[in-house]
């Protein structure tokens, strides 16, 4: 049978060991499990990589466990972590927060727990790294300290419960290079795996949501009418379910599926996770188009204000040569939908390049958004930052 997948990543201040802590997760359990073993310098070579027109240096890992197949990434910055949780590059099911106990949690131990919150990460486990540079005479106090600053902080963003692992990064892979996997470092890598598996549940597919699916093309079948396609992000339909289109100029009309197919052929119903064509009865060709949302009716509605995360690309990385005021209108996609949109900013700030803000917005025509969605934001033609909806106003 093969194993469940899942999607962890590790998270928390530079230098506090994310990526040796990476190198020695893949070697152990290489080692115990098979799989490739990778250096240090073999991961801090992040490659490039795009998302909603924005590049970010992430590196991905994998490695086992008895029970699961871990997919794994690390970020070299602070800016790449960032760029990573609010495009939703790779979205992790759980995160590794890494505290160095040497310094305790830092500031941006602080901000990616609460963009962790923010982006949706529901799970999270602690390794206290670096115990080996403690003396032992204070090893102890020292982790029950860093324990309950890091617990409060986490409890503040609403994790409660948050496993703890102590050990050595480093230590393990020193181990490891030896041949040694009984030293206690290893066993801290170990004990770590073994919190992933159970802190971090098996992702599922939302099933039981009412039905929801962006709408990517539309088309005509000669003698059937008019199709629609996308993925189904949740729920299920099948033919003879009413249905809703929702957004741009569309007040939420309502129409019944007639035929469900994936790969061009009948299937019984559509779920979460398929890409589907849906024929839809009686609806014209032009009754519908891109950028809108299907959805169960009522389950979802239109909407033109909200509050949203977002960063801004600096001029180096093709955005902006200079700040914004409120008032800056720029085009929101927000997956294929493209409109017009006014960023409010509080207090007179303005937001600059290479900046993370927290902002309200007002799109000129209503679209199906919801807490949670992620967005592109283009002027002129090109990319100058992204978005994560937070809050839905009206
Ligand atoms: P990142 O910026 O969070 O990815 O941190 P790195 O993995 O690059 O580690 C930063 C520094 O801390 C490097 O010099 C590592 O060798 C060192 N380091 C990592 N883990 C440990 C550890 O367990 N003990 C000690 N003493 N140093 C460590
Ligand atoms: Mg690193």
């Amino acid at each position: 049978m093969s194993k469940v997948h899942v999607n962890v990543g590790t998270i928390g201040h530079v230098d506090h060991g994310k990526t040796t802590l990476t190198s020695a997760l893949t070697q152990v359990q290489a080692l115990r499990l098979g799989g490739k073993g990778l250096s240090f310098d073999e991961i801090d070579r992040a490659p490039e990589e795009k998302a909603r027109g924005i590049t970010i240096n992430t590196t991905h890992v994998e490695y086992e466990s008895d029970a699961r197949h871990y997919a794994h990434i690390d970020c070299p910055g602070h800016a790449d972590y960032v760029k990573n949780m609010i495009t939703g590059a790779s979205q992790m099911d759980g995160a590794i927060l890494l505290v160095d106990a040497t310094k305790g949690a830092a500031k941006q131990t602080i901000e990616h727990i609460l963009l962790a919150r923010q982006v949706g990460v529901r799970h999270m486990v602690v390794f206290v790294n670096k115990l080996d540079a403690l003396a032992s005479d204070e090893r102890d106090d020292m982790k029950a300290l860093i324990q309950m600053e890091t617990e409060a902080l986490l409890e503040t963003q609403g994790y409660e419960g948050t496993p703890f692992v102590f050990g050595s990064a480093l230590k393990a892979l020193e181990a490891v290079a030896r041949g040694d996997l009984d030293d206690p470092a290893v066993t801290g890598i170990i004990d770590l795996v073994a919190a992933l598996d159970s802190s971090i549940p098996d992702p599922v597919r939302d099933f039981d949501s009412p039905f929801l699916m962006p709408i990517e093309g539309v088309h005509t079948i000669e003698g059937r009418g008019t199709v629609v396609s996308g993925r189904v992000e949740r729920g299920v339909i099948k033919v003879g379910d009413k249905v809703e289109i929702v957004g741009l100029d569309n007040e939420g009309r309502e129409v019944v599926v007639t035929g469900t197919q994936a790969f061009r052929k009948d299937i019984p119903e559509a779920r979460a996770g398929m890409n589907v064509g849906l024929l839809l009865r009686g609806l014209k060709r032009d009754g519908v188009e891109r950028g809108q949302v299907l959805s169960a009716p009522g389950a979802i509605k239109a909407r033109t204000r909200g509050k949203a995360q977002i960063f801004v690309l600096t001029k180096e990385e093709g955005g902006r040569h200079t700040p914004f005021a409120g008032g800056y209108q720029p085009q929101f996609f927000f997956g294929v939908t493209d409109v017009t949109g006014v960023i409010n900013i509080a207090d007179d700030g303005v937001v600059s390049p290479g900046d993370q803000a927290e902002v309200s917005f007002d799109l000129r025509k209503p679209v199906g958004i919801e807490k949670g969605m992620r967005f592109a934001i283009r002027e002129g033609g090109k990319t100058v930052g992204a978005g994560l909806v937070t809050e839905v106003l009206a």
